[in-house]
């Protein structure tokens, strides 16, 4: 078992190019820590610092307490996962999982002991006399990680190590892997781009974006209580509603969110009121799941949406309605890129920037919020698209048809208020 520390680490690759940003992250030991992010944020490049395969361009490395920027990899006891567990073709799945410790020259009693053992609980058991080409991509996985795990490294780490797998599977091994590694006790760093097994494997999560982490914490905490609105966008199995709205606190009675055509007020009493009132006059973003919408009848009386369905969508176990609302959605405002400070310039330079301008052209003037939206919403290269579809969950069935007449019920504890630049406004509590 091992702690991980990363300390204001930074990579950058030849060509001047920042694949890392000063990221400070720390695995406790025996932890179960997640890498999450988009294709190209620096998962990999940090997972591959850690196991020395990729210098540290500055900040410190600490494996167990101990300084290990400079560390070999084979002294760092690490075992790696890649997607595509490489296997010895010409050894049987017994001689594969066995080699670390033969080469090791531990005891081959032992060793037959410890491959049996470990070939029970990835269920490969009956395949141990076959060699690798026999074998599914499934079970060939199950091989490469009984290989790495079977001398007990201190650290485990795996690169989306089910990526190459059918649906089917990579859910039978994704359970597998979680039960294994805990019951070993091994502090493991995975990393992957899928959200599902994020929210289902880890302990903790770390979302990165272009290099620089976003949010950590558990999944309930980064699901429900997102630092910011990439991070909320980025975690959700369906799209995330993220409106623009103008705060006010008429006669200081209540803080109320002003969407144009519809209104959410919040009272005093609720913890985020204080926080979201030091905007009152001027935008928010606000951030809905659609699992925090429900249909509710017309004579419902507290928080609530109007709108007509457009569409209804069939996902197997749930139904989606999309609701046209009359309120324009905003994109979610990307974080600041930090490659685009200075070298090479590869990111959106103007993309916060530009979220929070058209923001303010949405609401020049708090009374004429709903037409001036229109005249921006007209702009088909404003970002911002009129009359978007406010997506709702309906569950198992669809109570409501294409073109009714719908009202939605809004759970207020479970919205989300961002600054236009994609802050959260009262701070997440981790
Ligand atoms: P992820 O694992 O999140 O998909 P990577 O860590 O593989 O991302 O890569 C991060 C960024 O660094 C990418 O833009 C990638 O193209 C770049 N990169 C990765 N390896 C190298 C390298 N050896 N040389 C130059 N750039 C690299």
């Amino acid at each position: 078992m091992s702690s991980v520390v990363l300390d204001k680490v930074t990579k950058v690759y030849p060509g001047d190019y920042l694949a890392v940003d000063r990221l400070s992250l720390r695995a406790e030991d025996g932890e179960f820590l997640v890498l999450l992010g988009p294709s190209g944020c620096g998962k990999s490049t940090l997972l591959r610092m850690i196991a020395g395969l990729e210098e540290i361009t500055e900040g410190e490395l600490w494996l167990d307490g101990q300084m290990a920027n400079h560390l070999a990899p084979r002294d760092r006891d690490v075992a790696m996962v890649f997607q595509n567990g490489a296997l010895y073709p010409h050894r049987t799945v017994r001689g594969n999982i066995a080699f670390p410790l033969e080469i090791a020259k531990s005891d081959p009693a032992m060793v037959r002991e410890r491959v049996t053992e470990l070939s029970k609980a990835l269920h490969i058991d009956e395949t141990l006399d076959r060699r690798p080409g026999t074998l599914s991509g499934g079970q060939r996985q199950r091989v490469a990680m009984g290989r790495a795990i079977v001398r007990q490294p201190r650290l485990f780490l795996m690169d989306e190590p089910l990526s190459n797998l059918d649906a089917g599977m990579r859910t039978e091994l994704r359970m597998e892997i979680s039960a294994l590694v805990r019951s070993l006790g091994v502090t493991t760093i995975y990393v992957t781009h899928d959200q599902v097994e994020a929210l289902t494997l880890a302990d903790r999560i770390a979302i990165l974006n272009r290099g620089v982490l976003q949010d950590v914490g558990t999944p309930a905490q980064i699901y429900n209580d997102p630092a910011t609105a990439f991070v909320a966008a980025f975690l959700n199995s369906q799209q995330l509603n993220l409106l623009a709205a103008g705060v006010r606190t008429p006669q200081n009675q209540y803080v109320m969110l002003d969407f144009g055509p519809h209104r959410l007020t919040m009272p005093w009493s609720d913890p985020r009121a204080y926080a979201i009132s030091q905007h009152t006059g001027g935008q928010v973003l606000v951030g809905l799941r659609p699992d925090g919408l429900a249909p509710v009848p017309e004579s419902y009386e507290g928080p609530a949406f109007f709108g007509r369905v457009r569409a209804l969508e069939y996902h197997g176990h749930e139904w989606l309605a999309y609701l046209e609302c009359g309120m324009p959605a905003v994109p979610v405002p990307e974080p600041p890129d930090p490659r685009s400070r200075g070298g090479r310039a590869n990111g959106d330079k103007n993309g916060t920037g530009k979220l929070s301008g058209l923001v303010r052209r949405l609401f020049p003037r708090q009374e004429q919020e709903w037409q001036d939206q229109e005249q921006v919403g007209a702009n088909p290269n404003s970002g911002i698209h009129r009359r978007s579809d406010l997506i709702v969950r309906l569950g198992g069935r669809p109570i409501w048809r294409a073109g009714d007449a719908a009202k939605v019920g809004v759970d207020l504890s479970r919205i989300m208020i961002f600054t236009p630049d994609g802050a959260r406004i009262d701070p997440p509590r981790r």
